[in-house]
C-alpha cells in the first residue's frame, strides 16, 4: 500500500487494523499478509490501482495539529482539506500546533519519506518573533550550530528582519534543513530567546505566494517533479 502511494507504512498498518482494507473482497485486519500482483487490494472499496497520487500545499493556521488524526479530538490539517479531497492524505513532517505556514500533504509515501529523511536536505525557512533583542553574536552561534537535546544543530542561515526596541522583541529569519522536534524554538531558546510566534514561509523552492492563511492549493505537476 505504501508503494502504491496510498499512505505511509504506519498509516497503512492503521488502515489495515481498522478494517479499511480488503484483499480479493475480504477484509483483512492482520498485518503482514502477503499479496501478489494478481490479488485485488482495495482501501475503502477503491482498488489500489485507482488510487491517485495527490499533492497539496497548505498555509497552516494556528491551533491545528499536523497529524492525520488527533486522539484529543482537536482539528487536524487534514480536516481543513477533507471536504475537497477524497483520498487519504497526510502531512509531510510536522509543524507545531501554534506554528503557521507552509505544510505539504500527500498520499505519496515514497516522496514523504524522501523529503523527511535527514539526508535529503530541503531548506526550510522560518520567520520567528522572539523575546529580547537578538545580537550578532546570537546569530553567529545559530549559524555555526547550537546544542539541542545534546546534539549540535547543522549550520543554519539567519537574518534579523526587524527589531522593536520598545517592546524588546526581534523578528528573525532562520533557514534550516534538518527537521528535529521543535527545532527552531529550541535553537532560539539555546541562545536565550523565547519564540512568541513561528511561521514557515518556504519549503525548498516552494513558497506561500497566493495562498493566504488557512488556504491551500494543489501542487503543479512540474513542482511535484522538481521535488522528486
Ligand atoms: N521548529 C519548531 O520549533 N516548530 C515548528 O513547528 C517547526 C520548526
Amino acid at each position: 500500500m505504501a508503494e502504491a502511494g496510498v499512505a505511509s507504512r504506519r498509516q497503512s498498518e492503521k488502515l489495515i487494523v481498522a478494517g479499511h482494507v480488503k484483499v480479493n473482497g475480504n477484509v483483512i485486519t492482520e498485518l503482514g499478509v502477503k499479496v501478489s500482483n494478481n490479488d485485488n487490494v482495495s482501501v475503502d472499496d477503491v482498488p489500489l490501482s485507482r488510487q491517485r497520487l495527490e499533492y497539496y500545499l497548505l498555509n497552516k493556521p494556528r491551533g491545528v495539529v499536523s497529524t492525520a488524526h488527533d486522539d484529543k479530538g482537536r482539528k487536524t490539517v487534514v480536516d481543513i482539506l477533507v471536504d475537497d479531497v477524497d483520498t487519504r492524505i497526510y502531512p509531510v513532517g510536522r509543524l507545531d500546533y501554534d506554528t503557521t505556514g507552509l505544510l505539504l500533504l500527500t498520499n505519496d509515501g515514497d516522496l514523504a519519506n524522501k523529503l523527511t529523511h535527514p539526508k535529503y536536505e530541503v531548506d526550510k525557512t522560518y520567520v520567528a518573533k522572539v523575546q529580547g533583542i537578538v545580537t550578532n553574536d546570537d546569530l553567529k552561534q545559530l549559524r555555526l550550530g547550537v546544542m539541542v537535546d545534546g546534539r549540535k544543530t547543522k549550520p543554519a542561515k539567519t537574518k534579523i528582519t526587524n527589531v522593536d526596541q520598545k517592546k524588546k522583541t526581534t523578528i528573525v529569519q532562520v533557514t534550516i534543513h534538518e527537521g528535529r522536534n521543535h527545532q527552531v524554538k529550541k535553537m532560539l531558546k539555546a541562545v536565550g530567546h523565547e519564540v512568541i510566534k513561528l511561521h514557515r514561509e518556504s519549503y525548498g523552492f516552494l513558497t506561500l505566494a497566493g495562498v493566504p492563511g488557512g488556504q491551500w492549493r494543489k501542487l503543479r505537476t512540474s513542482e511535484v517533479m522538481q521535488l522528486k
